[in-house]
């Protein structure tokens, strides 16, 4: 029958009416800029991050670039972060003209290993960044230990992540500096196009990251600082409204699926004979079994590639995120890294495969996939 890796439309199909609603209302009002849509979500995504001020952004990209630009990162600044991860992440750094330095993952969560850290800090050092890979919290104690004896800032990269929670039950995005999210179609709370969010709970930072989203004017046509055009759609504000109601039993389907996916590929036996290793929740919290909301669920396989291609044969999406870590890309190269330089980034672009994890999931489709996989390994 097929599955593909992800079904936007069983995803919006039961919500049709509700966020048509809310585009005719926006229509109505005329107001497409800013304006209380947008408002209303800042308040209700900082509340649900448990973070104080919510900035409503164009992107996760332009969040995380907006995030660097209120800290003051620009040339001859470096940013640490992981060679594992979407491209904005160094990407904005770039952007800035600093400089991207890159420190290996940990292969249980393929987040930053904070016991790499401290080597690469240098007198340059102006920030880390921590990507919240997949959908589950990076090691956030060790590194914020770091952060304020080292007097650095720290932007979570939490696009992957929102509402994922830490060992300690703080949610992720309030627990750094600054906290940026995205609101990309597949993400866990996506909107009908682009769209992202700054979270902090620094008065100065909050008010600094407004002013840079509107060229840095204010009053209006006088610039203090130069900013851009980083506004979020007030459409696409409105449709999140909508949207985030839901998002809560959302996660709770995928951590349901990603549970079951346990239970079939235990059975299986494949576990056992090493061919695949399922993602691991490393973090605990008191009372919650897991806390990863798996906006993706990543296996480590034996002969990926192969694998992939029998998967897609069978009619079941797949994905390789990220099959080439930064410090191989032909853009980073002026960075002088070569292979071997990280070795678990490395590994897990090689050997890693998401499979369909998204909320409405059934148990048949998840047995077809591992269905599948076993089928392969016959
Ligand atoms: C999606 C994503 C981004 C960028 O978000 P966009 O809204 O697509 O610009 C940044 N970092 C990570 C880890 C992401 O997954």
């Amino acid at each position: 029958m097929g599955v593909p890796l992800l079904d936007l439309k069983a995803h919006h199909e039961p919500l049709h009416q509700e966020i048509m609603a809310a585009i005719e209302q926006t229509f109505r009002s005329q107001t497409f800029i800013l304006g209380p849509e947008v408002g209303k979500l800042e308040e209700q995504i900082a509340a649900y991050c448990q973070a104080k001020y919510g900035i409503g952004v164009t992107s996760g990209t332009d969040a995380l670039l907006i995030a660097l630009m209120a800290l003051g990162v620009g040339p001859g600044d470096e940013v640490i972060t992981t060679p594992y991860s979407f491209f904005a992440t160094a990407g904005a750094v770039v952007r800035l003209g600093a400089k991207p330095v890159l420190v290996d993952i940990d292969p249980r969560t393929f987040n930053l290993d904070p016991g790499k850290i401290e080597k690469a800090i240098t007198q340059r050092t102006k920030a880390l960044i921590p990507v919240h890979l997949y959908g589950q919290s990076a090691d956030m104690g060790p590194i914020m230990d770091l952060a304020h004896r080292r007097q650095l800032a720290v932007i979570e990269d939490a696009a992957q992540a929102i509402g994922t929670e830490y060992t300690d039950g703080r949610r992720v995005g309030s627990i750094g500096t600054i906290g940026c999210f995205s609101f990309f179609p597949s993400k866990n709370l996506g909107c009908l196009g682009d769209g992202g969010m700054v979270v902090t709970n620094d008065p100065d930072l909050a008010e600094r990251m407004r002013v840079l989203r509107t060229h840095g004017s204010k009053p209006k046509y006088y610039h203090k600082l130069i900013g851009g055009n980083f506004r979020l759609d007030t459409i696409q504000a409105a449709v999140l409204n909508v949207k985030l109601k839901y998002l809560d039993q959302w996660t709770q389907r995928r951590q349901e699926n990603a549970d079951c996916y346990k239970q079939l590929f235990q059975q299986s036996g494949l576990i056992q004979k090493g061919k695949v290793q399922l993602p691991e929740a490393v973090y605990r919290i008191s009372g919650v079994k897991h806390y990863h909301i798996y906006n993706q669920f990543v296996l480590r396989v034996e002969r990926r590639n192969d694998l992939m291609a029998h998967l897609k044969q069978k009619g079941i999406g797949t994905e390789v995120y990220y099959p080439v870590p930064f410090h191989l890309q032909e853009c980073f190269r002026y960075l002088g890294h070569q292979e071997g330089d990280f070795p678990e980034s490395e590994r897990a672009a090689n050997e890693t495969v998401a499979v369909p994890i998204y909320p409405e999931l059934t148990l048949a489709q998840q047995a077809e996939v591992v269905d599948a996989v076993a089928t392969f390994y016959r």
